[in-house]
């Protein structure tokens, strides 16, 4: 294991890594990796990056949407296909490196609660590391998901109501059995495995990325992509950190209303399920990529993020979920506000298959 220790995100008290430290006991806030000695050429991890059970994840295509392009006018509009992991999310990021992980700390059972994806993904790593899990998803989620998380052998706990009902019936269990609560959303490696995605990009692409436009619930790949590209220019002085641009759906859209100082607005059913999060943990991080970057914020509405779905089908033959669409009609308000030019780079994420959600 690489030296390194968790850090609050707010007050920057140090602990020792631990699977069941994830908040910090002075202030309340989220932790996050730091290593003690930073002397490689990176991707900088808690383990050699071979020792990571990926199971086939990673490395995922990169592909040029040129139709959309054409039609919004913007040079180029670079996709990652980040729904070809192995359990078609982007999530695998994150579970590659937190189950191999929590198998290096000898856990045996874990705690963890999602609208769906990263149960799934959790579930699968789980499997392959023999390590229980117990996922707890809202009824609603869909079927797909949660089959999904069930095949992988975790106990799935459905919870009625919202998506917040689930995170707080999963602290409930963490609370009443004391077992290790692996939040994607609070676990520190979750975020730090995403950060991969940047290291790719530098190597897959001859373009400057101007702009990276995602879909942001919790936020762990906007977090970890960032740090990516941060950890990347501390290694080589010429790398161009992209702008991030979050997008929400207008339904649920913490994060949007915090960054651009909007008042907060209620909670309603979404498309996008995968960022229906409605108090994300790691809001401040977020809003700091965005402030750093000099990135913005948007929030679209579901009838768009649906025609952006079939659009981004019938037109370049990739069917993504609509959390993943959400990007599309975000990149069409950032070009019309002028935020994004004509004449520069943009990438984005597909973070999810559709082929987990009914139409
Ligand atoms: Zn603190």
């Amino acid at each position: 294991m690489k030296e390194h220790y968790f850090q609050c995100v707010n007050c920057q008290k140090e602990f020792a890594p631990s699977m069941f430290t994830i908040r910090c006991d002075t202030c309340n806030d989220v932790l996050s990796i730091v290593y003690r000695e930073v002397s490689a050429l990176g991707p900088l991890l808690p383990v050699d990056i071979h020792e990571i059970n990926s199971l086939g994840s990673g490395n995922t295509p990169v592909i040029s949407l040129k139709t959309i392009a054409d039609e919004l006018g913007v040079a180029a509009l670079v996709a990652k296909l980040e729904m070809l992991s192995v359990t078609g999310s982007f999530k695998d990021r994150g579970s590659t490196l937190l189950m191999t992980m929590a198998k290096m700390f000898g856990i045996t059972e874990f705690v963890e609660d999602s609208s769906g994806n990263a149960g799934a993904s959790l579930a699968a790593y789980a499997a392959a590391a023999r390590i229980r899990g117990h996922i707890f998803s809202p009824s609603s989620a869909s079927k797909g998901k949660l089959d999904q998380i069930k095949i992988f052998g975790a106990e799935l706990h459905k919870t009625e109501g919202s998506r917040q009902a689930s995170t707080e019936a999963a602290e409930a269990y963490v609370r009443e059995r004391n077992l290790p609560y692996l939040s994607h959303s609070l676990n520190p490696y979750f975020s730090e495995g995403m950060k991969i995605v940047s290291y790719e990009l530098i190597k897959q692409l001859d373009i400057p990325i101007h702009h990276v436009v995602l879909p942001v619930g919790n936020g762990s790949l906007c977090i970890g992509m960032f740090r990516g590209f941060n950890e990347i220019k501390s290694f080589n002085k010429q790398t161009i950190i992209p702008r991030f641009h979050v997008v929400q759906s207008r339904n649920v859209m913490p994060i949007v209303n915090y960054i651009n100082g909007t008042k907060p607005s209620k909670i309603k059913k979404t498309v996008a399920s995968g960022i229906a999060v409605a108090k994300p943990p790691r809001l401040m991080e977020i809003a700091t990529v965005v402030e750093n970057s000099n990135g913005s914020a948007v929030a679209v509405r579901d009838n768009s993020i649906l025609n952006w779905q079939e659009k981004l089908a019938n037109t370049e033959g990739i069917f993504c979920e609509p959390t993943s669409a959400a990007v599309f009609s975000g990149l069409e308000s950032l070009l019309e506000q002028g935020t994004i030019l004509k004449d520069e780079n943009v990438l984005i994420p597909i973070t999810g298959t559709g082929l987990k959600e009914p139409l």
